[in-house]
């Protein structure tokens, strides 16, 4: 560490006083520092000593220094440039920031520094109350029912038959209509509120699929059961108890496990071992597992060495650009081959036209899904279709 960032100061010495400019702050390497509400005669706020924090409130919000520092001994700081805490802070959860503001100000407040409208950093302040409120608004949205499932089906590219389904969750707004999963799944996560949620989407695909079988029994016996595709993330595998939740929902509907898929996001696996041994006991159960948006990491391959996976699902960029681009088409028909003896079963998602399908299905892809078959619908609209 350079001497140059530690600064000394003598036994009595001012370090810095209300109304300074607040551009560093610093650690405490050796004696004793006094805070006071103004000069030494003023009201005695607190004492630091080695390894304390000083002068990082007026870093984080902004704003001027809002007491006055003196050295009560011979003192050794270490200078913390504002930008090394300002930029963890812009990196940080904005519910973080948040919360962090609203104390800041208090304690201003506290201290009789009640003018704490002008911080440059306030922006932070208004974008982290909209998360907090917005989350909130969606632990009330779940307990009223507000998160529901609509289902969007995958059709065997043999026969053209429906063949199962993907449960896609959308926030039904009272006030602002339909939301997406892209708005609140990723929210759910940060909080882990992602898992009763996931438990609650779970039940309900579940129970639809059940619905779902009984109609298609009266229509067309004879047909292979229908399967249910339902999306599951890195915070639900992680917790504990999920899977023998899951388990359990299947159980309640008497569903066969193996007509349930997980879809789990290339994306998100990155510590095998951890993952290796919930997808073991899932294929135990009889789950099959599905790896989703194929091809859009950069680990895709890694995850078919290391992990058991039932079936593989083509992003939809390699499938959107199969007309335009020669090469997709190349890397479309290397996957298949690829999965192909691999024995996995194959899904090309975002098939949008008559043409792709055709194509895929000469590729030997089993089932597609896309605009093309058929939007993500509600349970109403299936029950005509079914
Ligand atoms: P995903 O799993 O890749 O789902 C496919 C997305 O592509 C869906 O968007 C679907 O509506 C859309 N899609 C399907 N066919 C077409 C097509 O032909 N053209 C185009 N342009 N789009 C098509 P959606 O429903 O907005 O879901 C977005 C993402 O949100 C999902 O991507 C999934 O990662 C996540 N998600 C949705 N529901 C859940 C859930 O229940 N749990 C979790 N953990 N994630 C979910
Ligand atoms: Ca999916
Ligand atoms: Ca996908």
């Amino acid at each position: 560490m350079s001497d140059a960032h530690v600064i000394k100061y003598l036994k009595g010495e001012q370090i810095f006083h209300v109304g300074d400019s607040a551009n560093c702050a610093y650690i405490v390497e050796s004696g004793e520092i006094a805070l006071f509400s103004d000069t030494k005669e003023g009201d005695l706020i607190a004492t630091l000593e080695k390894g304390e924090l000083l002068g990082e409130m007026g870093v984080i919000n902004g704003l001027d220094r809002s007491v006055s520092a003196f050295a009560n001994t011979d003192v050794e700081l270490l200078v913390i440039d504002s930008e090394q805490i300002t930029m963890r802070l812009q990196n940080s959860d904005p519910i973080i920031r948040g919360v962090m503001e609203v104390l800041l100000r208090r304690i201003r407040n506290m201290l009789g520094d009640g003018d704490s409208t002008n911080s440059k950093n306030n922006i932070v302040v208004t974008e982290g109350m909209h998360k907090i409120r917005f989350e909130k608004e969606m632990f009330l949205a779940f307990d009223n029912d507000e998160i529901i499932n609509v289902y969007q089906p995958m059709v065997s590219l043999e026969d053209g038959e429906i063949a199962g389904f993907e449960a896609l969750s959308r926030w039904r707004h009272p006030e602002k209509g339909m939301i997406s999963p892209f708005e609140f799944i990723s929210l759910a996560e940060e909080s882990d509120f992602i898992v009763p949620m996931g438990l609650k989407i779970f039940d309900s695909a579940c129970k639809q699929l059940v619905e779902f079988q009984a109609i298609r029994d009266q229509a067309n016996v004879g047909s292979p059961p229908l399967f249910m595709s339902i999306n599951v993330s890195a915070a639900q595998l992680a917790a504990a108890n999920f899977l023998n939740e899951v388990k359990k929902i299947a159980t309640k509907y008497a569903i066969n496990p193996s007509n349930i898929k997980i879809e789990i996001t290339e994306s998100m696996v990155v510590d095998y071992k951890s993952v290796q041994s919930w997808i073991d006991e899932c294929s135990e159960f009889g789950f099959k597992l599905s790896l989703d948006d194929f091809g859009t990491g950069h680990s895709g391959f890694e995850h078919l060495l290391e992990l058991d996976f039932h079936t593989i699902k083509i992003d939809q960029t390699f499938v959107k650009s199969m007309t335009s681009n020669p090469k997709s088409l190349i890397l479309l028909e290397m996957i298949t081959t690829m999965a192909q003896r691999m024995k996995m079963s194959i899904v090309a998602e975002g098939i949008e036209d008559l043409n792709s399908a055709n194509k895929l299905k000469e590729m030997g892809v089993n089932y597609g899904q896309g605009y093309y078959f058929f939007k993500p619908m509600n349970r109403h609209d299936l029950l005509k279709i079914l």
